[in-house]
């Protein structure tokens, strides 16, 4: 998964936000018209920034358009400017709307977003009129900015020098398994089922079999037949054993998926250490936040009936019988702890700060079809109220015992 600095343009309808775009993008990836609205959702284009690397642009819908699909459009922006690491900030100065420009620029700070300001001339008598807007709303003084025409192609290196000599990248990846030392073992246990795509591994499990051949360590897959294991039957003991002993060198640790806690807390040699894909990905997704979301799992040492806990999947798929999200966690939780209730959201959907208060615990998936931005901009959500979040892995290793929760950390320290 390639790491991306996110860089959201935001304004006022007409501001020219889509013209800039186009202009860092050298091609037309978005629609350019005088006709009010035209940026209908926020467009996405993928590209190389040379000095900064590989980038995310995100070119917004109008701040001000004020209809019901305005309001819509306008949450869209709200989760744009939440996401990403600068804020271009598109300023007409000849219609400046200084209302909106002030409560993006309040967002961006609340949010501690890098925010360069970029003046769109329409015509050259427009730069005259800079200063008069500044004496209005005076905090765009202290930020870094330059005077343009979004539609001439020779300002371009201008504004890219004005990016990369003012904004600090925020991409530090983590790594996915820091624990991985080149010529070990390292077991992947797979229990696939019918929700198992034909053709690959899930995104995760692809992650870490290339991050340990990467770092020269040798992975090795098993497909365990999680029924077979739950009944304890003798064909899925046997074969499980000849695996392990199968290996000249003992193997280091077992990645496993997170469902399998339940027979993978006994079955796991005492030598070998033991996590979960889960684990490793809220870790990689959260910037190394782990301890955070371990701590929080105990909230449901003091969870009460009649409270709610979120169950967060980053994913859409199409979910059958033993889902993770949406049964095997709510049966836990329901045998664990009765009368709490459950929500779910899934895939980009994330409720409204009012929709928050009544959360008493997030459980987040490993989340890796979201951006590391988009979950730390979830976590700055939760932290305003307050509420813990925690993980699939996380909450179905806590529920086998706190020793079990313990275990799959210790390859962490
Ligand atoms: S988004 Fe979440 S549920 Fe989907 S594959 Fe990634 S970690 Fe698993």
């Amino acid at each position: 998964m390639t790491e991306r600095d996110i860089i959201g343009i935001f304004g006022t309808m007409n501001a020219g936000k889509s013209s800039l775009m186009n202009l860092i993008t050298q091609q037309e990836s978005s629609i350019v018209d005088s006709t009010p609205g035209t940026t209908a959702d926020t467009r996405v284009t993928l590209m190389e920034l040379h000095g900064i690397g590989p980038v995310k642009l995100m070119d917004t819908a109008g701040y001000d358009e004020s209809d019901v699909l305005g309001e819509k459009k306008r949450k869209k922006v709200d989760a744009a400017l939440k996401e990403c690491d600068l804020v271009l900030m598109v300023i007409d100065p000849a219609n400046p709307g200084l209302a909106e420009v002030k409560l993006i620029l309040n967002v961006s700070l609340e949010e501690g977003k890098q925010v360069l300001l970029v003046y769109n001339l329409f015509s050259a008598s427009d730069e005259a009129t800079v200063a008069f807007i500044e004496a209005k709303l005076p905090e765009l003084k202290s930020f870094p900015k330059m005077c343009l025409s979004a539609l001439q192609p020779e300002k371009r290196a201008a504004l890219l020098e004005l990016i990369l000599t003012n904004y600090i990248p925020k991409n530090n990846p983590t790594e996915l398994l820091p624990f991985v030392q080149p010529d070990e073992f390292y077991i992947l246990n797979i229990p696939m089922d019918e929700e198992t795509p034909p053709g690959r591994y899930l995104r995760p499990q692809a992650m870490a079999e290339e991050y340990i051949t990467r770092h020269w360590g040798f992975p090795v897959s098993y497909r365990m037949n999680l029924g077979q294991a739950r009944s304890n039957n003798p064909i899925e003991i046997t074969r499980w054993e000849s695996f392990l002993g199968s290996f000249g060198r003992r193997p280091k640790v077992i990645i496993t998926d997170s469902q399998a806690m339940d027979i993978m807390k006994s079955w796991t040699p005492a030598d070998i250490e033991l996590t979960t894909f889960s684990v490793m990905m809220i870790n990689y997704m959260s910037r190394g936040k782990l301890n955070d979301f371990a701590a929080a799992v105990r909230a449901l040492d003091t969870i009460k009936p009649g409270e709610t806990i979120l169950i967060a999947e980053a994913c859409n798929h199409s979910r059958i019988k033993e889902d993770i999200g949406t049964v095997q966690i709510p049966n836990w939780i329901q045998k664990k702890y009765p009368g709490v209730k459950v929500q779910h959201v899934f895939g980009r959907e994330w409720p409204e700060p009012e929709e928050l208060e009544n959360i008493r615990l997030v459980i987040h998936c490993g989340g890796c079809m979201i951006t590391p931005q988009r979950m730390a901009a979830r976590l700055r959500d939760l932290g305003k109220f307050g509420i813990p979040i925690t993980n699939y892995g996380i909450f179905l290793s806590y529920i086998q015992g706190k020793n079990v929760l313990e275990q799959v950390l210790k390859p962490w320290k």
